[in-house]
């Protein structure tokens, strides 16, 4: 391909602009597209020599090499090496400059979902949406959960072929089974041929003819399935579970969609959840937080104590580590805690003896806060208030 000048290939100037190659490049493509060229091999050889000196013409740093190094300038750069002229594929080429194509009139039909598959195509099921409520229990371990669903099973009677008492699908005599037809559009350039979907076969290729009178020739019904759904430990409320295949039956055997199961998270009465970490509001009495004390906190698997020590002050958060939830497989590692967060309960009526107790220590000396607690409550609403 000594011969092949990129800049008369596109049948422009040396000086021409970007804008003039872009120009130049789109009359040539649509001159030699292989949809205004059926089975022509010439044509395609042209549009397949349009498109790498596009790719080099309209890169500045690869046309500079061009310019001063010819062909060997950009072989091996990476760019154009992709582009090896004979071996260039049509579909990567209207990958590639999809945004020359888009908005082209007859154009867009055929090749812009894509390009041309050679294979019919193949049903895809639709999927099944589910809720699922979970107590943090069920979050904390992980569970399996069993679904009666109502969804388009694979018909019995004719194992989803569609087609009545052994029959067979026949070859589309519309598309001849390739399961597109091309169609002659006006469009601004003139009459253009643009590919499409076959209306017969609806793009498989095959028409049933004798259709198995159970499923009208779907290949599936409407039925019911018990599935099983693994749902990992550490989910959250809004998560999605997603399990392929689970779904509806694709017609004719095609490809099975998949059941989405959208996580709903029951409260729990005691444990409020921050992400993985778990929050008990633990409230003590006075004697408690002045002497110290041993008390039982509930977790997802039963009861933890915990020791108070003497003096605790309220708002105090202990720790319980690894009491909380795993990390859902793939967002993170470890199990989180249990926080506890202190408060202290203040009576509000108290017997004669009571209120003799207190008032007996009203004014002593060590009930007076300290320094310390008084910069620590100083600072601590410096803080919310942040
Ligand atoms: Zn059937
Ligand atoms: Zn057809």
């Amino acid at each position: 391909m000594a011969d092949m000048d990129y800049y008369k290939i596109l049948g422009v100037e040396k000086t021409a602009s970007a804008e003039e190659i872009k120009r130049a490049y789109k009359k040539v493509a649509i001159k030699y597209h292989p949809d205004r060229n059926p089975d022509n091999k010439e044509a395609e050889e042209k549009f397949k020599q349009a498109a790498e000196a596009y790719d080099v013409l309209r890169d500045p740093d690869k046309r500079a090499r061009y310019d001063q190094f010819g062909k060997e300038g950009v072989n091996g750069m990476g760019g154009a090496g992709g582009f090896g002229g004979a071996g260039m594929d049509l579909n990567d080429i209207f990958r590639q400059f999809g945004d020359i194509f888009g908005g082209m009139g007859g154009f867009g039909g055929g090749f812009g979902g894509g390009g041309r598959s050679s294979r019919p195509r193949r049903f895809q099921g639709g999927d099944l949406r589910l809720k699922v409520k979970l107590s943090l229990g069920e979050i904390a371990t992980g569970v399996t959960k069993k679904f009666k669903v109502r969804k388009d099973v694979t018909c019995d009677a004719c194992h989803g072929s569609g087609c009545a008492g052994g029959s067979s699908p026949e070859t589309c005599s519309t598309c001849q089974g390739s399961g597109y037809v091309l169609r002659a559009t006006r469009s601004m350039f003139g009459m253009m041929q643009s590919q499409e979907v076959c209306p017969t076969c609806h793009g498989e290729g095959t028409v049933i003819k004798n259709k198995c009178s159970k499923c009208g020739g779907e290949g599936v019904v409407s039925g019911e399935e018990i599935v099983e759904i693994n749902i990992p430990a550490g989910v959250a409320e809004g998560m999605v579970v997603t399990v392929q295949g689970k779904g509806n039956a694709g017609r004719h055997n095609g490809v099975p969609g998949d059941i989405q199961v959208l996580i709903e998270e029951e409260e729990h009465p005691e444990l409020i959840r921050d992400e993985n970490d778990l929050i008990y509001n633990l409230l003590l009495t006075v004697p408690q937080a002045v002497l110290g004390d041993s008390v039982e906190i509930p977790t997802l698997d039963g009861k933890a104590r915990i020791n108070i020590k003497s003096g605790t002050q309220p708002g105090t958060r202990l720790r319980l580590r690894g009491k909380g939830l795993p990390a859902v497989s793939g967002y993170g590692y470890g199990k989180g805690d249990i926080i506890v967060n202190v408060s202290i309960y203040i009576p509000e009526t108290l017997n004669k003896d009571e209120k003799r107790a207190f008032s007996s220590m009203k004014g002593s000396e060590n009930l007076e806060p300290t320094d310390k607690a008084k910069e620590t409550i100083f600072r601590s609403f410096q803080q919310y208030f942040e």
